[in-house]
C-alpha cells in the first residue's frame, strides 16, 4: 500500500487523489458535463445578462431591500459565478466529504468496476487461473467472508506483532521492526525502506531510507486549528488499543506515551512542502555514515534483515527526524516505542482485518472528513477489491474505454503547449540564453504518456490471489500483494531504469509530471468530460484538458521540478543570479496566495506553491496560445472555473487546508484569475471589483 502511495508522492499530481473520500454518484451530473461547453457558455451568459438587467433595475429602485439581489458578479468572485447553477445542484450526501469533477468521474468509474465485480460474483463460472476475472472473483470472495476474515485475525503478521510485543531491549524492538519491514513493507518508527530512481542519477535506482509514520501527520499534529481532530485520533488510538486487548488504564496510558512520542518526533520532522526539496530529502550515506547517524542500532544486521545491505549509499529522506529517532532509541522509552508500533501495525492493516478493526478505522476517517454516515459493507468490499487489484480493473477498463482519435486530438494539444512554452521561456529577461537553452532542451525531452501502457507491470502477474478454498484470507492476499510489490522493487535494484513503466492506473481521473523521468502522464480516464470533450469548441477545450496539460508541463519548472535537469537529474541548472530572482518570485507567490482564505483559515502560500506555480504557468501559456480571442479566452476561462467547481464538508476543508498541497479549487480559479492580464481585458475588470489586483501586484514565474 506505501508503495503506491510513495509512487505518487515522488510525481506532483493534479488534483488531490480521490481515495479515501467517497462519492456521490451523480449520473445527471455526468450526462450534464458532457454537453459542458454549450450548457457552461449559456448560462454563463445569460446570468451576465440578467446581471446587467439586475444592475439596470437597481439603479431606477433604489432603496428598495436588496436582500434578494446579493448576487454574484463575475467582477467579484469569477468562480461562484460560473458555478453557481452547478454547485446549486450538488448536494453532499451523509456518507460524502467532498464533491468535484475527479471524485464525481472516479465514482463512475468504480461503479462500473463495481457491476463488472458484481457480474463475476454470480455468474457461477471458474476462469482460468491467474486471469483477472478469477483473481476478482477469488479477492471479492475474501474480503466479503467476514466469518474468515474475523477468524483469520493478525494471521500471518501475528508472529510479528508478538516480536514486537515481547521484545525486551532496544535490540529485540529494531530486529522485529526490520523483519516486519522487509518481509511486508510495514513501517512504524525505523527500518521503513523505498527502493526508488536515485535522484541524482535517475537511470538508476537507490535505497532511500523513509520517514517515521507520524500518524494523522505533522500538520494536523502542530497545526492550531487542528487540535480537536487530534483529540478524536488520540480516541481512536486508544479505542484500537482496547480491541487489540488491553485494559482500558493500560490503552489509556499507552495512548498518552504514543501521544508524547508522535509530538517528539514531528518537532523533528520536515514540513510537507519541505520533503519536496530535494536540497533537504537527498542526503547520501555510506553504511558506515548511516551506522554513525542510527548509534543506537546495528546497521548492518538492519540492512541484511531488509536486505539492502551491501550498496554504496543510501539516502536519507529526513536527517534530522532520524536523529531524533535515534535519541529516542534508549531502553526507557521500550514501552511506549513498542506500543507506537503495535498501534500503526493495527491502523495499517485495519481496513483488512476483523469487522471491529475496520468499523474503527472507518469511523475514524469519517470523523476526520465530515462524513456523517458510512458507505456500508457492499460499497466499502467492492472498493476493497478494486485497490487490491489495481491493474487487473485497469486492463478491463481501457478495454472498454479508450478512443485512439481522442489520444490523437490530446497529443496535437500537448505538442502545441510545448511550443507555447517554449515561445514563453524566449521571452523571459530574467533568464540567460544558455539557461534558456536547457529550458527548453527539457521541453524537447518530455517524456509523455497517455492512455495506458503498452506493456502492462509486472506486478499485475506477480499479484496472485489465493481463493479462501485454498487457504487464502484477505489479509494474506493483501500481504502477498505487499511482498509482490518488495519483491518487484528488489528485482529492479542493480538494474537500469525502464523509463517506460508506469506507476498509475488507466483508470485514474489524474494527471502528473514526474520530474525524475521528465515525463507528464494522462491516465486514459482524464480524457472524458468535462477535461476532454471533442463536441467542445476551440478555447472550452484549452481551458479544459488544455489547461490540465498545461498545469503539468508547468511542474517541470515548479519551485522542485525546476531543480531537475532533462534527464531527470537533481541538477541546478540555473545560474546563482536565475534561482535569486526565481525565489523571489516564488516569495511573490508565496505572499499573494497567503492572502486568500477559506472559512477564514489562510491558505499556506508555503505548502502550495508548487501548484500555484503549476496554475499560473498554466494560465499564461493557455491565454498566450489564444492571443486576443475574446470569444475563445471567455470559454477557456468559463471551462477551467467550471472543471474545478467543488463542494467539501467544514471538516474536509480543513484537512485540504493543512495537508494538500494545491489551494482550494475555489482560490485555484480565482487567485490566477486575478493574476492573469487577459482576464481584465475581456471583462473589463476595474479597481472597485472583487477579483482586481493592482498589475504590479500580479504573480507567476511565466510572465
Ligand atoms: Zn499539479
Amino acid at each position: 500500500m506505501k508503495k503506491r502511495i510513495l509512487a505518487l508522492f515522488m510525481a506532483a499530481i493534479l488534483a488531490l487523489p480521490a481515495t479515501g473520500c467517497t462519492m456521490k454518484i451523480n449520473e445527471n451530473i455526468v450526462e450534464e458535463a458532457k454537453g459542458t461547453q454549450s450548457s457552461i457558455k449559456d448560462s454563463f451568459n445569460a446570468a451576465k445578462k440578467d446581471h446587467q438587467e439586475t444592475q439596470g433595475q437597481q439603479e431606477t429602485d433604489a432603496g428598495q431591500s436588496d436582500a434578494e439581489k446579493e448576487e454574484v458578479r463575475y467582477q467579484d468572485d469569477y468562480y461562484e459565478f460560473v458555478n453557481q447553477n452547478l454547485l446549486s445542484k450538488i448536494e453532499l450526501a451523509a456518507t460524502d466529504a467532498h464533491w468535484d469533477w475527479f471524485g464525481e468521474l472516479s465514482a463512475v468509474v468504480s461503479s462500473e468496476m463495481d457491476e463488472i465485480i458484481e457480474e463475476l460474483a454470480n455468474d457461477g463460472k471458474t476462469y482460468e487461473k491467474g486471469s483477472s476475472e478469477q483473481k476478482i472473483k477469488d479477492m471479492y470472495e475474501c474480503v466479503t467472508d467476514m466469518e474468515n476474515r474475523n477468524e483469520t485475525g493478525l494471521g500471518p503478521l501475528k508472529p510479528h506483532m508478538d516480536s514486537i510485543r515481547n521484545a525486551s531491549n532496544i535490540e529485540e524492538y529494531v530486529d522485529a521492526l526490520a523483519q516486519l519491514s522487509g518481509e511486508f513493507g510495514f513501517s512504524s518508527i525505523v527500518g521503513g525502506y523505498s527502493i526508488m530512481q536515485d535522484k541524482a542519477d535517475s537511470s538508476e535506482y537507490a535505497v532511500y531510507m523513509m520517514y517515521a509514520d507520524t500518524l494523522i501527520g505533522k500538520e494536523y499534529i502542530e497545526g492550531e486549528n487542528t487540535q480537536e481532530y487530534v483529540s478524536l485520533y488520540l480516541d481512536y488510538i486508544n479505542d484500537m488499543l482496547m480491541e487489540f486487548g488491553m485494559s482500558a488504564d493500560e490503552a489509556a496510558q499507552s495512548t498518552d506515551s504514543i501521544e508524547e512520542l508522535l509530538r517528539d518526533i514531528c518537532a523533528s520532522t520536515l514540513t510537507t512542502e519541505q520533503m519536496y526539496d530535494p536540497a533537504l530529502t537527498y542526503n547520501v550515506y555510506t553504511e558506515q555514515e548511516l551506522q554513525n547517524l542510527y548509534t543506537n542500532i546495528d546497521i548492518p544486521k538492519m540492512l541484511k534483515t531488509l536486505r539492502v545491505d551491501g550498496q554504496d549509499k543510501y539516502i536519507v529522506m529526513d536527517v534530522e527526524q532520524a536523529k531524533k529517532i535515534n535519541s529516542l532509541l534508549v531502553e526507557e522509552n521500550l514501552q511506549a516505542l513498542k506500543d507506537y508500533s503495535t498501534f500503526v501495525m493495527l491502523n495499517d492493516t485495519a481496513k483488512y482485518a476483523n469487522a471491529a478493526y475496520a468499523k474503527l478505522s472507518d469511523d475514524m476517517k469519517n470523523a476526520l472528513y465530515g462524513i456523517t454516515e458510512s458507505w456500508g459493507d457492499e460499497k466499502t468490499w467492492k472498493d476493497l477489491t478494486q485497490d487490491l487489484l489495481p491493474w487487473d480493473f485497469g486492463m478491463i477498463y481501457v478495454e472498454e474505454h479508450f478512443s485512439a482519435e481522442d489520444k490523437e486530438s490530446v497529443e496535437e494539444m500537448i505538442e502545441l503547449i510545448l511550443k507555447e512554452y517554449e515561445t514563453i521561456i524566449n521571452r523571459q529577461e530574467w533568464m540567460s540564453e544558455a539557461t534558456k537553452k536547457k529550458a527548453i532542451r527539457k521541453l524537447e525531452t518530455m517524456q509523455v504518456k497517455i492512455g495506458y501502457p503498452d506493456k502492462w507491470p509486472a506486478a499485475r502477474d506477480m499479484m496472485q490471489v489465493t481463493p479462501i478454498s485454498e487457504g487464502g484470507s484477505l489479509l494474506s492476499n493483501l500481504l502477498v500483494s505487499m511482498q509482490v510489490a518488495i519483491d518487484d522493487s528488489l528485482n529492479k535494484l542493480g538494474t537500469k531504469v525502464d523509463r517506460s513503466e508506469w506507476d498509475v492506473t488507466p483508470q485514474t481521473i489524474n494527471a502528473m509530471y514526474d520530474p525524475l523521468n521528465n515525463e507528464i502522464i494522462f491516465p486514459a480516464a482524464i480524457l472524458q468530460a468535462p477535461f476532454y470533450d471533442s463536441d467542445n469548441s476551440y478555447g472550452a477545450n484549452l481551458g479544459g484538458i488544455g489547461f490540465v496539460i498545461a498545469h503539468e508541463v508547468s511542474h517541470a519548472f515548479d519551485s522542485s521540478g525546476a531543480l531537475y535537469d532533462e534527464y531527470g537529474n537533481y541538477n541546478v541548472w540555473w545560474t546563482d543570479e536565475e534561482l535569486a530572482e526565481y525565489q523571489k518570485m516564488s516569495q511573490s507567490i508565496v505572499d499573494y496566495y497567503s492572502n486568500y482564505e477559506m472559512m477564514g483559515i489562510p491558505v499556506n502560500g508555503e505548502l502550495t506553491l508548487m501548484e500555484n506555480i503549476a496554475d499560473l504557468g498554466a494560465m499564461t501559456c493557455i491565454t498566450s496560445i489564444i492571443g486576443d480571442d475574446a470569444g475563445a479566452l471567455d470559454e477557456a476561462f468559463g471551462q477551467m472555473t467550471y472543471n474545478w467547481a467543488s463542494v467539501d464538508t467544514a471538516s474536509f476543508m480543513t484537512y485540504l487546508l493543512n495537508t494538500d498541497t494545491h489551494s482550494p479549487n475555489k482560490i485555484r480559479v480565482n487567485a490566477v484569475l486575478s493574476s492573469c492580464d487577459a482576464f481584465y481585458q475581456i471583462y473589463n475588470i476595474k479597481e472597485t471589483d472583487g477579483m482586481y489586483v493592482a498589475p504590479e501586484d500580479r504573480v507567476g514565474i511565466w510572465k
